[in-house]
Formats: C-alpha cells, sequence, structure tokens
C-alpha cells in the first residue's frame, strides 16, 4: 500500500492499542447495562465509577460532577442549550465567541430564534479574546457565557481564567469547550474558574461517540435528553460502557505523558513551520505564535484554494484539513479565519496540519517538500497569480 500520512489529529485520532484492550472485554464479557439491579448491572456500574473517578481526579472535579454524554457536540449543546432553558426567567442573553464550533454557534442560532439574544464576540488577528471585551459585553439580562478553551482551526488558547473571574463578578455561568485542549493542556477546573466544561473522547486517542460534560455542584443546567434515570437523572440513554471506560483511560495516558507528548509535537510542527517558511513565499501562519496547541500549523496559501492543495496532498498520501472538517464541503471561508480579518480571498487558501505522537520527523520533511511543490504548481496555473520573464507579479 502507498505511504499514508495523517496530519489531521484535530478532526480525530486514533485509538490506542492500550485504549481498545482496555474497552474490549466491556462489549461482551462485562456487558450489562448499568441501571440493572443484578450482578451484570453492577459490575457495569464499578467500570463506569472508576472511570468517573479517574476524570474527576485529572480535572480537579468531584466524581459527581461528572456527566457522560455522547461527545462533545452534545455536551456543548447541554451546556448552552441546558442553560438557556433553565435561567430563562433571569434574562434571555447570552454572550459566545465568534470562532466557538458549529455545536455551539449553531445552537447559539436557533436559540436566536427562539427569542435569545446572543452577542457573539470579536476576537483579535491571532484569534484572541479580549477579557475586556466580555466586560463590556455583560448586561443585566445575561446569563451565559461561553468561550472556548483552545481553537480546533488555529489552535489559539484563550485567556479563560481571566474570563471566568469577569464572569463570576457578575454571577454569569462561564462555560468552556475544552475539547480540543483536554489531554493536551492541564485543566483544572477549580483553577480556570468554570462552571461547565466540555471534551470529547476522540480527540485525545479515545474512541468518538463519548464525551464529558462537567457541572459544577449548584449549577442550574437543564436536561436536553431526557429519559431514563443515567447519569442522576440529568442525561437519558443506556451508558456507554465501554466508551467510556475508553475515554477515561485514554484521558489518564494523555494527562500522564502530558509534558512528553507536547514537547515531541510541538518539535514536529516547528520543523514543519519553520520549514514551509524557507520554502514557500507568500504564506500567513493563522493563530498565535506561541499562545496556540502544540500540535497545531495552519496557514493560509495566498493566490490558491484550499480545497486544491487537500486534493493534490490527499493524491500524494497527505491527510489534512481545510478549514475546518466541519466546515469543508461548503465554499464558505473558514468563520475563525474571517473573524480574525483574513480577507476572505486569503481565508479560501487555508490548510490546518495537526501533529500527533504518531507522526515522525520523516513524514514532516516529506510534507514539506510535497507542500512546496504543490503549492509552486498551483500557483502557476491560478489566474491570481502570474510569471511573466521569470518574474513573478501578483495581479
Ligand atoms: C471536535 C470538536 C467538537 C465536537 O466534538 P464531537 O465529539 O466530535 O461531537 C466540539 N468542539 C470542538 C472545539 C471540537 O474540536
Amino acid at each position: 500500500m502507498e505511504k499514508r500520512i495523517y496530519f489531521d489529529h484535530a478532526a480525530t485520532t486514533p485509538v490506542k492499542k492500550e485504549v481498545l484492550d482496555k474497552m474490549l472485554p466491556y462489549f461482551s464479557e462485562v456487558f450489562g447495562n448499568p441501571n440493572s439491579q443484578h450482578a451484570f448491572g453492577r459490575d457495569a456500574v464499578k467500570a463506569v465509577d472508576e472511570a468517573r473517578d479517574t476524570i474527576a481526579r485529572l480535572i480537579n472535579a468531584k466524581p459527581s460532577e461528572i456527566y457522560f454524554t455522547s461527545g462533545g457536540t452534545e455536551s456543548d449543546n447541554w451546556a448552552l442549550r441546558g442553560t438557556a432553558h433553565a435561567l430563562r426567567e433571569k434574562g434571555k442573553h447570552l454572550i459566545i465567541s465568534s470562532i466557538e464550533h458549529p455545536a455551539m454557534l449553531t445552537t447559539a442560532k436557533q436559540l436566536e430564534k427562539d427569542g435569545y439574544d446572543v452577542t457573539y464576540l470579536k476576537v483579535d488577528e491571532y484569534g484572541l479574546v479580549d477579557p475586556e471585551e466580555v466586560r463590556k459585553a455583560i448586561r443585566p439580562d445575561t446569563i451565559f457565557i461561553g468561550v472556548m478553551a483552545a481553537n480546533n482551526e488555529v489552535g489559539t488558547i484563550e485567556p479563560i481564567k481571566e474570563i471566568a473571574e469577569i464572569a463570576r463578578e457578575h454571577k454569569i455561568m462561564m462555560f468552556t469547550d475544552a475539547v480540543q485542549a483536554a489531554g493536551v493542556l492541564k485543566l483544572d477546573v477549580k483553577e480556570l474558574g468554570v462552571d461547565m466544561m466540555s471534551f470529547s473522547g476522540h480527540k485525545f486517542y479515545g474512541p468518538k461517540g463519548v464525551g464529558v460534560l462537567y457541572i459544577r455542584s449548584g449549577v442550574r443546567v437543564d436536561s436536553i435528553l431526557t429519559g431514563g434515570h443515567q447519569e442522576r437523572m440529568k442525561r437519558g440513554g443506556t451508558t456507554n460502557v465501554p466508551a467510556i471506560v475508553g475515554m477515561a483511560e485514554a484521558f489518564r495516558i494523555a494527562n500522564e505523558n502530558m509534558e512528553e507528548n507536547a514537547r515531541y509535537v510541538t518539535a514536529l510542527r516547528e520543523r514543519f513551520i519553520n520549514g514551509i517558511f524557507a520554502r514557500v513565499p507568500d504564506v500567513k501562519l493563522n493563530g498565535h505564535r506561541t499562545r496556540r496547541l502544540p500540535a497545531n500549523a495552519d496557514f493560509s496559501f495566498k493566490y490558491i484554494e484550499g480545497e486544491g492543495i487537500l486534493f493534490h496532498l490527499d493524491l500524494a498520501g497527505i491527510s489534512v484539513s481545510s478549514g475546518s472538517a466541519c466546515s469543508s464541503g461548503s465554499l464558505e471561508p473558514s468563520h475563525v479565519l474571517l473573524a480574525m480579518g483574513v480577507p476572505a480571498e486569503t481565508a479560501h487558501g487555508s490548510i490546518r496540519f495537526t501533529f500527533g505522537t504518531d507522526n515522525t520527523e520523516e513524514e514532516v520533511d516529506y510534507a514539506i517538500d510535497v507542500v512546496a511543490k504543490t503549492v509552486e504548481k498551483l500557483r502557476a496555473m491560478s489566474p491570481l497569480f502570474k510569471t511573466e520573464e521569470g518574474e513573478k507579479e501578483y495581479v
């Protein structure tokens, strides 16, 4: 088989072998429903309790503050819609950043149709939310502030602690989508000062279709998935025992190896960034130079389309993302880049490379070479980019 290189770890990651091994017995040996009042049920309860304890310990929460969900999307929906519903008598104003994941933005748009007012916080050219902008946006009827811990497209790490302090001063619920940060950055809910936080198993080498919503005890948030007595009556649906066991194991491994992984992946990223700058003219690194996720390098290649680059890289066996996986397929430029003030033409030529612990320097070097040649070839064909007598001229 041809060589394949995966540089799309922000979209999803492979399940680690140790994680899969830990999950397997819970499919067909210890298969009980934790809600059942018998030995099979009790064995399942034990596994889920252990997973809950592990996760709680790693984010400095109480086990009773950990709620299992079907993933980041459900957790984000729950935090936003559940708070909006629970506190609707108090006010109908919500504040979120303009660069949130579609799981937040689409939910906010729907809530607007239901009569809520949403302020979408601007970001600066690096994708950073200014805590002072949050303070200015607060009104007497504000009931929710949601800013992601780190952005999935450009990797910018947001000042959550500072924003949460402002939220607390005003007694407003503070939520952070930590899906990209979990397993990569230290997340201590007490230190961050957040009331709610979401994350998802498949972004840190765990399984898909499972996530967490941390809800600080005492916080009022209505259920969105109503059903049985699961998750202390707050989230119906038969407990996904193997996925929960796998997510907790993956989270434990990611946290235990956090510094070492960050060092390794940052080195790959820097090698890649430096290589691209050395070989490719007219390229911009999106996001913040240092306040960024270790794995993320997001570039705008001027005069060409991201889709074209992605297609050629895919032919060469390199898997990347243009904009974000969620918005690819649409011809709209990334809402994140537009919010950062990147012109639409430039935003169109953007590619996200996200590295993982399974990548190597050789893969990075190969990719630099392929990217450089691909960009040169596409620019030669681009109507936006002219070559005259060997001299490059941009029109
Ligand atoms: C992937 C992602 C989500 C969605 O998580 P799923 O588990 O895939 O539903 C939400 N927010 C961010 C920042 C993400 O990167």
